[in-house]
């Protein structure tokens, strides 16, 4: 992968966050403590920051960088587990990968989430994006760059009516319920920055 092409990941990724910092927060007000967009925001601010020295690494290197960065620059649950995301990737991903090299190593990058994370889907969590989305890369087809985004979106919407058993909003109970998840939304938007870079 060239770094031109790596680049524009980068820059796709943290466009995304930080055009929904906001939102993100405003997501986390309502069933945590506010602080997801400002966090993805200081985070990617971070990445974009090194992208010179990111994208001068092969992918599964600059992937390391990324999850090395986000660990420490995010913070908050959501950090050490996009992190994690992205070191797996990193591991699991060659410097070239196939379609189906991409999507056996985000499922080995998701087992690494939920063993750092103690969780599984229907708990309310960027889990309940990435699983699916990962469902759905492996099936493979057509067009995936164009369907995985609608399938990201579906995904977020749907932990609306989940009632959070992980991270904070699982202080709320039952008062969870009827919020979409800060961390599946923000998973969403980078699915479709992601994707619309493949497009
Ligand atoms: P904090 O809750 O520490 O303030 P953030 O607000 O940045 O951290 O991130 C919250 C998001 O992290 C949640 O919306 C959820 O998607 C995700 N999350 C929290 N705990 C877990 C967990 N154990 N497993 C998977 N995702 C989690
Ligand atoms: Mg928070
Ligand atoms: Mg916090």
């Amino acid at each position: 992968m060239d770094q031109d092409f790596k680049r524009r990941l980068i820059m796709a990724m943290a466009d995304a966050i930080i055009a929904h910092a906001e939102e993100l927060t405003a997501l986390d007000s309502a069933i945590g403590d506010g602080d997801h967009g400002l966090n993805m925001k200081r985070g990617f601010e971070a990445v974009l920051a090194d992208a010179d020295n990111i994208t001068a690494k092969p992918l599964p290197d600059a992937l390391k960088a990324i999850g090395m960065t986000l660990v420490m620059k995010v913070g908050g649950a959501s950090g050490p587990l996009y992190g994690t995301l992205a070191m797996g990737l990193g591991k699991a991903l060659p410097p070239e990968p196939s379609v189906a090299d991409a999507a056996a190593a985000l499922d080995r990058a998701i087992a690494d989430v939920k063993a750092r994370g103690k969780s599984e889907a229907g708990q309310k969590t960027m889990l309940d994006v990435l699983i699916p989305v990962q469902v759905a890369f492996a099936a493979g087809g057509e067009d995936l760059a164009t369907r995985l985004p609608a399938v990201a979106a579906e995904a977020a919407d749907a932990t609306v009516p989940m009632k959070a058993i992980r991270g904070r909003a699982s202080f709320l109970g039952e008062r969870s319920i009827g919020h979409m998840d800060p961390g599946a939304r923000s998973s969403s938007l980078l699915v479709q920055a992601i994707c619309s870079v493949f497009n």
